[in-house]
């Protein structure tokens, strides 16, 4: 699977036990095959995917036009910058999410994660 932020070559990560997690070896943004607010607690175990590190993401969120691998066509970009900045793409579609490198580790924390979960379809 190739990375729709820098079209670098991306890697199966997770295990069977949640939805298929690919991770770019060149910019290591995560893509979620699927992530909604019912399996987000299962995947947020798997925060040790997240190897990225955060400069990494810095440099490619600012790209805007993220197409979604599965479906050829642009995903929508969620965010909020009010009381923490949050932004991230989702395919309105398929419910795929990117995030970028060091953005899984920090939206899985105390204080991102309910506001990121509003931020996710429900299912
Ligand atoms: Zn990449
Ligand atoms: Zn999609």
């Amino acid at each position: 699977m190739q990375c729709p932020i820098c079209y670098g070559e991306m890697e199966l990560v997770s295990d069977e036990t949640i939805t298929n997690v690919n991770r770019c070896g060149t910019c290591h943004g995560l893509h979620f095959e699927l992530l909604n607010q019912k399996n987000l607690d299962d995947v947020a175990q798997h925060v040790h995917l997240d190897t990225g590190d955060d400069s990494l993401g810095d440099k490619y969120n600012e790209m805007v036009y993220v197409e979604c691998p599965k479906y050829d066509m642009i995903m929508d970009q969620r965010s909020i910058d009010d009381p923490i900045k949050i932004r991230f793409e989702l395919c309105i579609a398929c419910h795929a999410t990117f995030l970028d490198a060091g953005e899984f580790r920090e939206y899985m924390s105390d204080e991102y994660h309910d506001k990121f979960r509003e931020l996710l379809p429900e299912n």
